[in-house]
């Protein structure tokens, strides 16, 4: 990415924040409750917020059941066999709530008619928000009925079949995940009828002013897949574009997986910037719709859920595995197939990103179930996708491609835990992996791996070298990646590390002359210190950072204590200048020449060199010797100092930067320092 691309990266670390990582819409918990179809038909009235509704419950081989419908809406009618339904006793302030007794048939019908008041739709809420509202909305630029709000009578806890007839208004067209079976429109309005003959666990309604544009595409089985964007008229000449990456999508995961589950994929705008992914469809914000890397990252991963997510279901009990085995098989393989380098790159961040967490947001990748915030990511996401890359490391390409296409003929539309996983992974290698699955998946933290030593002898077939590895415990099982250097070149070996410490013993055919320790990032791992080179965002999250502003008083001091609280998220704990440096990571911000001269007083390394000449401001990071972390912002004056506070925030991963305004005309981030031992002879 070249430096002309500023506002591009901006937007991207924005949407990095909000919605790279989307969420695969899904009920809590899932129990089955016999066999369950609904007939549902809905009138929607997006201008004045209202709609209406009618529900033929099917209900066979069933156990005790309970039904509801959020309590905004007015239940006009309710009938069991038809005879009055009556509501049970609990008083819930969120639900309408029913009991059927298990004892009162094996298979019945249940009716129920209700209306009620949308709330209208508030665009300025961001994709977080919009996760924490459970709320049926809707006005003209667009209708949302997430699953979450009981739009709908629904069986609590049961997978089911639907089929879905859908009234709008002329101008308004709408969808919900399925098979649409019949559309007309008219001057009447519009109406379609969708059907999802698989077991769903609930139902999600979209509409708005859309442009339809369809594509077919055969699949991998001969069957047709109609592809379909909804797209708000501003963006409709994207939707060729859209049609197209959808297509390659589903042709590589068909190849890699097996076959499109569904028939159709649609594209559906969103006014507010959600990300969500739902069977036969995701559903995206206008604005991020328009970004121009989208299709190539995000849209991927969106079509990759239709296998992973809503084609098997993650058993959420015992943690959700599909967002990292997306992760894994979209983004990561994408940057993967860009180069190796800029796969290397991602694990690196991955690794970061986890050294940075505090102790109590570190969990085991079991307890994770959805994302609620960043910090789950960094585990439910990440953690999750490198323990799939140790896992093709492990068994080689092919046999964990095999592994994936056993998993998806086993496992289609059931719901999945870990341990299935487990299971298919062990009967398609034939190899135990209890150890390599526990260890990843019960236990918080990473291993911490270092080189004791290392020393060679020469023997008659030429030299050997005894190689003192150790880890903190508890103990992991590992392959550990060690390459040996010699006038010769590299090589690379793999040492089965058991215990705290253990020695190894390798023959080689030139005499070696240095070992480094998993350069090449593919152990998920606790990185040693000084090992990756310290980024601005390590002082800029850390709670324990201390702030020294240098500049006095007046305009300039104010404007110092403003870029410290935004760089922080917090107000700034400050410390007066003159003091003795106390052991804590620090950020410092001034003028240039207050700055150098700060630099010298505490005897620091002064300004790097790419950063001395240029721009009108300088951020970089320096470790002191005791190996704490320092960020130093410096600027020409009040008003370079001024244009760092909207575009310093967003650029927390580079160890240095330059602006001229606010406009980055370099960055990048410091050299690794991986862990390398010099052989003793
Ligand atoms: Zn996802």
């Amino acid at each position: 990415m070249n430096n002309s691309m500023t506002g591009w990266h901006l937007f991207r670390c924005l949407f990095a924040m909000v919605i790279a990582f989307c969420v695969v819409t899904s009920a809590a918990a899932i129990n089955r409750a016999g066999d369950i179809d609904y007939d549902i038909n809905v009138r929607i009235d997006p201008a004045a917020h209202s709609m209406e509704g009618r529900s033929v419950i099917t209900v066979k081989n069933a156990t005790e059941l309970r039904l509801i419908l959020g309590r905004r809406f007015e239940v006009t009618q309710a009938l069991i066999e038809g005879k009055p339904l009556e509501p049970s006793s609990d008083t819930s302030p969120h639900y309408h709530s029913w009991h059927i007794p298990f004892s009162l048939s094996t298979s019945y019908r249940i009716e129920i008619h209700w209306r009620g008041e949308l709330s209208p739709l508030d665009t300025a809420l961001d994709h977080q928000q919009t996760l924490g509202r459970p709320v049926a909305v809707s006005s003209d630029e667009g209708t949302y009925l997430p699953n979450s709000s009981s739009w709908y009578p629904s069986i609590v806890g049961a997978l089911v079949h639907y089929r879905v007839n859908l009234e709008l208004p002329s101008g308004q067209r709408g969808l919900v995940a399925g098979r649409l079976i019949k559309e007309t429109e008219s001057t009447q309005g519009y109406q379609a009828s969708f059907e999802f003959p698989f077991p769903a666990e609930g139902i999600d309604l979209m509409a708005g002013p859309y442009r339809i544009e369809t594509d077919t595409m055969q699949g991998a089985n001969g069957k047709q897949i109609q592809l379909r964007t909804y797209f708000h008229p501003e963006i409709s000449q994207l939707a060729p574009g859209y049609l197209d990456s959808v297509k390659g999508y589903v042709e590589l995961y068909e190849s890699w997986i097996g076959d499109y589950p569904f028939t159709e994929f649609s594209v559906v705008s969103s006014p507010t910037p959600t990300g969500f992914g739902m069977p036969t469809l995701t559903y995206l914000g206008v604005d991020v719709l328009r970004l121009p890397f989208i299709r190539a990252t995000s849209l991927g991963h969106e079509v990759l859920h239709n296998w992973w997510g809503n084609g098997v279901y993650p058993d959420y009990r015992k943690g959700n595995w599909s967002e990292g085995l997306t992760t894994f098989m979209a983004d990561y393989a994408y940057t993967e197939r860009e180069s190796s380098a800029a796969a290397r790159e991602m694990r690196l961040g991955w690794l970061r990103d986890f050294a940075a967490l505090a102790p109590d947001q570190d969990a085991p990748l079991s307890s994770f179930t959805s994302r609620t915030h960043a910090a789950t990511k960094i585990v439910g996401y990440n953690k999750a996708a490198m323990l799939f890359f140790m896992l093709r490391d492990q068994l080689g390409e092919e046999m964990f491609d095999r592994a994936i296409q056993a998993f998806w003929t086993m496992r289609r539309f059931k719901i999945t835990s870990w341990q299935d996983i487990q299971r298919i992974f062990e009967m398609v290698s034939t190899q135990d992996l209890n150890s390599v699955f526990n260890q990843w998946l019960d236990r918080a933290g990473a291993p911490a791996i270092r080189i004791v030593e290392a020393s060679q002898r020469q023997t008659q077939a030429g030299h050997q070298i005894a190689l003192t590895l150790e880890q903190a415990t508890p103990v992991y099982q590992l392959q550990v990646p060690i390459v040996i250097r010699s006038a010769a070149g590299e090589e690379t070996r793999h040492l089965a590390l058991q215990h705290e410490q253990q020695t190894f013993t390798l023959d080689l055919k030139h005499q070696p002359l240095e070992v480094v320790l998993d350069p090449d990032l593919r152990l998920f791992r606790q990185l040693a210190p000084g090992e990756a080179p310290p980024i601005l965002r390590e002082v800029m999250v850390n709670q324990a950072t201390a702030t020294i502003l240098l500049p006095e008083q007046g305009e300039i001091y104010h404007l110092a204590e403003t870029l410290a609280s935004k760089l922080q998220h917090r107000t700034p704990e400050i410390i007066p200048a003159a003091n003795q440096l106390p052991a804590i990571p620090i950020l410092v911000i001034g003028l240039r020449q207050q700055i150098d001269a700060w630099l010298i007083e505490h005897n620091l390394p002064a300004r790097p060199d790419i950063v001395a000449d240029k721009g009108s401001a300088q951020a970089w990071t320096l470790t002191r010797v005791d190996g704490i972390t320092l960020a130093v912002v410096s600027a020409q004056d009040a008003a370079s100092l001024a244009a760092l506070i909207r575009p310093l925030p967003h650029y927390g991963r580079q160890s240095y930067i330059v602006f001229e305004g606010a406009k980055v005309i370099d960055r990048g981030a410091w050299p690794m320092q991986v862990q390398t031992v010099t052989v003793k002879r």
